[in-house]
């Protein structure tokens, strides 16, 4: 029997469910794959539930954003995270049910690779200054001393997987000077310097720009917190571009008020959507983005190639690939 494949409608956090089941119908033209009905207040997907009823035990495999409690019960064969980390899944009880967990890691190295570059050249050319003023009509050239060039300075990205080795590519190719912090000493390619994360001060002591590039789980969770901030220079920058748990965000809103750091890009934070009242959203030499820096034109594609790959796989016996249970 060909696998029946449902799109949960909470993927239009990041893509229109329909691209996501074109795609999918292109990269598995075996299986049957339809959107989901669902209901709720939408707010880009991320609130949007779907009733069990409707979904009884029509489906084998569900392609996600969120998860949902029924996902344990529908008779699945598989569930597919259309993200990299998979920390709002519960994977024991996933496991003791026999549904495979897959993920989207491996494929937001450009994305967010290259949106990384784009903070901190921001930071260094004092971009986002200038655009906050255009948008006041004023013009304010800075005090001479105030930007400086990318090439020749150091960032520290801690975590290289898929996202710190993109980064990585990135920063090297325009003359920075790369660190690392990750568990095993073997050489990244791109990273001249590699700490081990009982190291992580150190790592980050020299560095202008510290990139927080690993999954949440229960030892990277708080990684990031008052002793680190004090260990990096106060006119280094912290980016943020794993999940807003990693980082302590009230010892971040501390140093960036202190000036104990230059600054932070914050794509993720804790909670999210940024409460109104965060002062996060006040500072000037803050850039919040909306958990949006792996959400290019090309992420439906490549998600369904993953998910696409995962079909034959399972129809051929294989293990799966990106999988968590
Ligand atoms: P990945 O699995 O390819 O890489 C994660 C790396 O972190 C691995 O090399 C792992 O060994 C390393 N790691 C784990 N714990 C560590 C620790 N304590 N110290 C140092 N290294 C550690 O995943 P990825 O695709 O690079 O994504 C990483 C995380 O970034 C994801 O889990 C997700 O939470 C987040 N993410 C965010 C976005 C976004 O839109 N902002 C997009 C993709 C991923």
């Amino acid at each position: 029997m060909p696998l029946t494949i449902g799109i949960h409608p909470s993927v239009a956090r990041i893509v229109p469910p329909e691209r996501l089941e074109s795609e999918l119908t292109d990269a598995a033209p075996e299986a049957t794959v339809r959107v989901l009905d669902g209901h709720g207040d939408g707010r880009g997907g991320r609130d949007v539930t779907v009733d069990p009823a409707s979904v009884g035990d029509s489906i084998d495999v569900v392609a996600s954003f969120g998860f949902e409690e029924w996902f344990l019960d529908a008779g699945l064969e598989w569930v597919h995270v259309v993200r990299a980390g998979h920390d709002e899944f519960p994977v024991e009880a996933l496991r003791d049910r026999g549904i495979a967990l897959t993920n989207s890691s491996g494929i937001h190295g450009a994305p967010v690779g290259e949106t990384v570059l784009g903070y901190m050249l921001q930071f260094a050319h004092g971009l986002h200054r200038y655009r906050d003023d255009q948008l006041d009509r004023e013009w304010n050239p800075r005090p001479w001393g105030e930007s400086f060039t990318l090439e020749g300075e150091r960032v520290c990205v801690v975590g290289l997987g898929t996202l710190g080795r993109g980064i990585a590519r990135r920063a090297d190719a325009i003359g920075m000077s790369v660190t690392g912090v990750r568990r095993t000493p073997a050489p990244v390619d791109h990273v001249a310097e590699r700490y081990s994360p009982e190291n992580l001060r150190e790592a980050v002591s020299d560095a202008r720009f510290v990139v927080l590039a690993v999954p949440l789980n229960p030892a990277t969770e708080g990684l990031f917190g008052a002793e680190e901030l004090a260990a990096m220079r106060e006119d280094a920058y912290l980016v943020n571009v794993a999940r807003g748990p990693v980082a302590d965000q009230s010892a971040v809103v501390d140093a960036l008020k202190s000036e104990s750091i230059a600054g932070a890009a914050l794509d993720v934070t804790d909670p999210e959507p940024l409460p109104q009242e965060s002062p996060l959203w006040g500072m000037e030499n803050v850039v919040v983005t909306p958990h949006a820096s792996a959400a290019d034109e090309a992420f439906p594609e490549r998600v369904a190639d993953i998910v696409g790959e995962n079909v034959r796989r399972l129809e051929s016996g294989e293990s799966l690939a990106n999988q968590v249970v």
